[in-house]
């Protein structure tokens, strides 16, 4: 029995929530997908989702809350997508609390104004994917010991360090599960 919580303090919570649990019905886990709202609630999961959002609402809350200590602790997997990417960064081009669990520098709204929400074919796993950007960051450094999972054009939008995933675009908003496959895969592989 697995347990994977999404994140439930601002942001897009239900799309990760439908999509995780379809996807792990899919796989035949025997599983659970919860909110997660308070310290508690972090002690319970196996892996935690960050949805996009605001990031700085986000941060704030989890400094707050004490959720992101909590996070930090536990040394589970995390997947961010957007804000959630934001928010595992080692650091920004602003001044906001982060986990810190990705060694990559992070540039919040990196797309410009004009092209601030887009969506582009991109590639990931070595096929083409629909990825939906708003507001989207982009990884401008990364260290060593990160690997780098797609870019679109020079600028990276999904990568990986450990057991721990990012993206810069919403994979909970497209029918394409592969993402949040790939986590599940890293949060099974820790429970084994
Ligand atoms: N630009 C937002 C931020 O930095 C992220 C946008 C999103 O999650 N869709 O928090």
């Amino acid at each position: 029995m697995i347990k994977i919580g999404i994140l439930d303090l601002q942001g897009d919570v239900s799309e990760h929530l439908e999509i995780t649990e379809k996807t792990l019905k899919q796989k035949n886990v025997e599983s659970q997908v919860l909110r997660v709202k308070t310290v508690s609630d972090v002690s319970k999961c196996d892996g935690i989702i960050i949805s996009g959002g605001e990031s700085t609402v986000i941060s704030k809350l989890m400094e707050k809350t004490g959720i992101k200590r909590a996070i930090i602790d536990k040394k589970i997997p995390v997947m961010g997508t957007c804000a959630g990417m934001v928010l595992l960064a080692t650091k920004t081009d602003y001044e906001q609390p982060l986990l810190g669990l990705i060694d990559m520098k992070v540039k919040r709204n990196g797309f410009g104004r004009q092209r601030a929400s887009f969506e582009e074919e991109i590639e990931i796993f070595g096929s083409e994917y629909k990825g939906i950007f708003i507001r989207a960051p982009y990884v401008s450094e990364v260290g060593d010991n990160v690997e780098i999972l797609a870019k679109r054009d020079d600028k990276i939008v999904a990568v990986a360090q450990g057991h721990n995933v990012a993206t810069a675009f919403h994979p909970e908003l497209t029918d394409d599960k592969r993402i949040h496959e790939y986590f599940i895969k890293e949060v099974l592989k820790c429970v084994e």
